[in-house]
């Protein structure tokens, strides 16, 4: 239930994999595993976040830090994962068939996925800062 997590994982340039994989195969991965399976948590036995917390923009605040990302350096395919190579918007308006108005824009190598910042991308973006802004409150003692 985390593939809309994943795809944004992948946009702001993690490299995500998410599919539909047996909990035996997740349990041994050593891939960081992210989770909001406690039973699957449980019984894993590499590195693992588990999600308790509803808070969408807490998720991606803690993982951006966790994962020491500097978010949008690079970007990949939300579809397939590869990297994403930047490519002028008039080529990608060529491809697609119709004006992209967009500062840049990206096409999937992979797969030939073509990306700009439309208004899915400032929505998450707009998430991403916030998450940026987002205060974490470690107690010193800890
Ligand atoms: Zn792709």
């Amino acid at each position: 239930m985390l593939g809309w997590l994943a795809r944004w994982l992948r946009i702001i340039g993690v490299d995500a994999r998410y599919g539909d994989r047996p909990d035996d195969e997740l349990a041994e991965t050593p891939c960081l595993l992210v989770t909001r399976d406690r039973e699957l948590f449980r019984r894993r036995r590499g590195p693992a976040v588990l999600l308790l917390t509803e808070d969408h923009v807490a998720w991606i605040s803690a993982l951006i830090r966790a994962l020491g990302v500097e978010p949008f350096r690079r970007t990949r395919c939300p579809k397939c994962n590869a990297e994403l190579v930047e490519i002028p918007c008039a080529e990608a308006e060529r491809r697609v068939g119709h004006p992209v108005r967009s500062p840049r824009c990206w096409a999937c190598p992979n797969c030939g996925s073509i990306y700009w910042e439309g208004s899915h991308w400032r929505g998450i973006k707009k998430v991403v800062d916030e998450a940026l802004r987002k205060p974490v409150d470690c107690p010193e003692t800890y």
